[in-house]
């Protein structure tokens, strides 16, 4: 049965208009679904009960089930999710002092497998997640900033499982509905979406009518290095991506974040430092530097911090603006390139 829950304004005034009603119904409905996030036709307590019948008829919600939480020692949340299918994914609740934002997942596994990653080494690629799938979580970690910290979710990352950007029709369909004032209403300055590298998506992205912010992995200073560590750059090659990143056409108060996951020993002294400043100059960008973290999957090491430190100083040094990524969650395995939806234990 198709699923209500990820239809567009438009497409919800296609069924109420096949169905003879007013289009005001639309709205109504178009409400409950995405400013109340119902998950059932009898909630919708101001919709006729003949029209509830035949929307019950031919649609149902997407299946979405909380099946594990675990809480960090800062404050962040971890959930695991089921699917439909018996698949799982996980989605994070991020606490930075009063700044909560949610980690969003955008595939079961992922195909890119960059070697220091545990969601391609854990997981694999198993499938696209759906637009219902990807709403699901918003709506979830919404309820759940709201129920446990009186706060409103207003920051979103697609950080996640998954390459958003391989998945890119859903994910421009969901953002259009998160960012739709009668929706979510998300603004497009609080939601970040990660991107490997894929140019073709990249340039689809920038396509969009309320492109939010990018953030692209580069990972490595130069195409050697990134070819050891993200198999993505056989495809699309360092040079290429940064070139795209140099002229696509951002809104004036935006920058696209480079990420730059931190490896010990492999793309962490001070002459990669100076290589990948040479190479991103041009690139309207800010700096993430990541220290990697750990997961049994990997042989990797964490970077010792006065190279991390050395690092950020000589990019500040030549005027790129550098931060460095707070690890948030990592003792419930919820930060950045951890998250491997545990598959044993899912349902205990
Ligand atoms: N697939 C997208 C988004 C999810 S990964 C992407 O790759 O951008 C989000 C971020 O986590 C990326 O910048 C990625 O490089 C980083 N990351 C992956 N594995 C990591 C690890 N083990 N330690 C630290 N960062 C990691
Ligand atoms: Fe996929 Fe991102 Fe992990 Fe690479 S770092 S395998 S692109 S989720």
């Amino acid at each position: 049965m198709e699923k209500i829950d990820c239809l567009s304004a438009e497409e919800l005034d296609g069924v109420v208009l096949s169905y003879g009603e007013p289009s005001f119904r639309s709205r109504q409905i178009y409400n409950w679904l995405y400013r109340n996030n119902v998950s059932s036709f009898d909630i919708m307590t101001n919709i006729p009960s003949s029209l509830r019948e035949k929307l019950e008829n031919d649609y149902e919600f997407t299946y979405f089930e909380e099946v594990k939480r675990l809480t960090s020692s800062d404050g962040s949340i971890k959930f695991l999710f089921r699917l439909e299918d018996g698949e799982h994914i996980e989605s994070v609740l991020l606490r930075d002092g009063d700044r909560i934002s949610g980690c969003i997942s955008t595939q079961v596994g992922c195909k890119m497998g960059c070697k220091f990653c545990a969601t391609y080494a854990a997981v694999g690629f198993k499938r696209n997640l759906s637009v219902g799938e990807i709403l699901q979580q918003v709506s979830a970690l919404r309820k759940s900033a709201e129920e446990l910290f009186d706060e409103k979710l207003l920051n979103l990352v697609f950080m996640g499982m998954g390459e958003p950007l391989d998945n890119i029709d859903n994910l421009k369909k969901a953002l259009t509905i998160l960012l739709d004032d009668n929706a979510f209403g998300f603004s497009h300055r609080k939601i970040t979406v990660s991107t490997s590298g894929l140019i073709d998506g990249i340039k689809k992205f920038f396509a969009m009518e309320t492109p939010v912010n990018l953030a692209v992995s580069i990972n490595a200073p130069n195409q050697n290095i990134r070819q050891e560590i993200m198999p993505v750059s056989n495809k699309y090659p360092l040079n290429d991506l940064v070139n795209i990143l140099k002229t696509v056409d951002i809104d004036k108060r935006k920058r696209i974040t480079l990420e730059y996951v931190l490896l010990g020993g492999i793309n962490d002294s001070l002459s990669h430092a100076k290589e990948f400043c040479q190479l991103i100059k041009g690139v309207k960008a800010k700096v993430n530097l990541i220290s990697f973290n750990g997961s049994p999957f990997s042989k990797f090491k964490a970077p010792i911090e006065e190279n991390v430190l050395q690092f950020q100083e000589y990019l500040i040094n030549n005027n790129v603006t550098t931060f460095i990524r707070k690890k948030l969650g990592q003792d419930i395995s919820g930060a950045c390139g951890q998250l491997a939806a545990e598959y044993e234990g899912a349902d205990s």
